[in-house]
């Protein structure tokens, strides 16, 4: 920060930790706004909420630009009247606002890259933010997403991972407007239709260059066989699935919204296993939503222990002001909430590296990322479950798709040995 000419925060308004480090951040911003005329600017989710943006106008007034999700392509123009004419800017639309294409995109990697597909969420889970502050689902132009995807690829990226809230309801909210819905487009010079998720996977899967294909977040009441059948019959699409599960109990995800029950859950990864048997999962889970009973809680580790997750993303429930779960009066103690914490983290795992262990021995596929943060002279990349491997190799094998014998294993890595190039 104190290099910077303009400090720009990209807000997360999720969870309440996230929110709080914004605060956080802005006091130490403050020392550098009154030593030198810092610009300093604020985006994201959080500046979606009222509540939010009033609590920045009034306790910290030398922020000199407010954006929103919706305004974005603005903020060099933003940047430069608040740099020139020295204005305050608040530059946030209505969470309804339409998804800008063309916006430049500078990106930090030049292997994977995330192309986001559609945006909002219509499912209104009762502990989530995330309906209020994005609006509703909306999807971008089958076109405008192989376009970006054939760039991509002629760039020389190798993975990519389709964004969205709920990334499986693509055109969905498009078809309940018109039944007929259907975009043709030209992949690698060839005439496709796209209309659906599962249709826009099998066109992406077509564009040549492309090695790995990932999306992120499905959610599980809307994953149609004809989306499991386009990744089981695909040449890219990686058989890790990321299937957030929250809770598993069939209570607790009633009073979420979340629309399945804990067997409707375990029945869709049956289902998909049973198209892929090499198919492996990852999940989010929240641990102490409102009135989560000892009971509650023990379902949510017997779907652990059923599912055996490559890995989980663990959150403690955190109040959001505005949604339904935030009135529901049995809110469970921090200190159960935290000790259930430990208890799944503990079963995590102890299953990760179970896990971990089966590699051994096995050769993986790895698309090599670059060299390990910790140790220059060792490569490291990630196999098709996301597991990352940690091998020793030449510079020229970055980028490239290896087979890596794997030879031993850690919590939070594999090791391996490699001496051939998968072309
Ligand atoms: N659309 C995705 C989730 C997006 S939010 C889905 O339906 O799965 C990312 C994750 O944050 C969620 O999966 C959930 O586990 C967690 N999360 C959302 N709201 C939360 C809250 N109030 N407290 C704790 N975790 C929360
Ligand atoms: Fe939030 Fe539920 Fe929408 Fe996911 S599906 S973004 S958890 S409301």
């Amino acid at each position: 920060m104190d290099d910077a000419d303009v400090i720009i925060f990209n807000t997360c308004c999720v969870r309440e930790n996230a929110e709080d480090r914004l605060f956080g951040k802005l006091g130490e911003a403050k020392k550098f706004k009154e030593d030198k005329g810092t610009i300093i600017a604020i985006g994201g989710c959080m500046m979606q909420e009222k509540q939010i943006t009033d609590k920045i106008k009034r306790s910290y007034p030398y922020v000199d630009i407010i954006f929103g999700t919706h305004t974005l392509e603005n903020l060099a123009k933003d940047i430069y009247f608040a740099l020139k004419e020295k204005k305050k800017i608040e530059d946030v639309i209505d969470i309804e606002g339409e998804i800008h294409e063309g916006t430049p995109i500078v990106r930090g990697d030049n292997i994977k890259a995330s192309v986001a597909i559609m945006n909002g969420c219509n499912n209104f889970c009762t502990y989530c933010i995330v309906p209020y502050v994005r609006g509703r689902e909306r999807s971008r132009k089958p076109g405008d997403i192989i376009n970006e995807v054939e760039e991509l690829a002629k760039k020389g990226y190798k993975e990519i991972m389709l964004l969205g809230q709920n990334v499986n309801s693509y055109l969905v909210s498009e078809r309940e407007k018109d039944n007929n819905i259907s975009y043709e487009v030209i992949v690698q010079g060839k005439e496709m239709i796209v209309n659906s998720f599962a249709t826009l996977l099998k066109a992406i899967d077509e564009i040549e260059g492309i090695e790995r294909i990932r999306f992120i977040s499905p959610h599980p009441k809307d994953f149609t066989d004809d989306v499991i059948e386009a990744i089981a019959n695909s040449k890219h699409i990686c058989h890790l699935i990321h299937l957030p599960l929250q809770s598993g109990s069939t209570n607790v995800l009633k009073r979420m919204n979340r629309k399945y029950s804990k067997e409707q859950y375990l029945k869709l990864v049956d289902r998909i296993r049973r198209l892929m048997p090499d198919s492996t999962f990852t999940t989010d889970i929240i641990v102490g939503f409102p009135g989560e009973t000892e009971e509650d809680f023990e379902d949510t580790l017997d779907v652990v222990k059923k599912v055996k997750f490559e890995q989980i993303f663990m959150f403690i429930y955190s109040i959001r002001v505005g949604t339904p779960a935030e009135k529901m009066e049995d809110q469970v103690p921090e200190e159960i909430k935290h000790k259930r914490f430990d208890r799944l983290k503990a079963l995590a795992e102890k299953q990760i590296a179970e896990k971990n262990e089966t590699y051994v021995g096995t050769t993986q596929k790895v698309l090599v990322e670059g060299y390990s943060k910790t140790n220059e002279k060792i490569l490291t990349g990630r196999n098709e479950a996301n597991v990352i491997v940690n091998f020793k190799g030449d510079k020229s094998l970055i980028g490239k798709m290896c087979d890596v014998k794997i030879i031993g294993n850690h919590i939070w890595y594999l090791e391996g040995c490699c001496d051939k190039i998968q072309e």
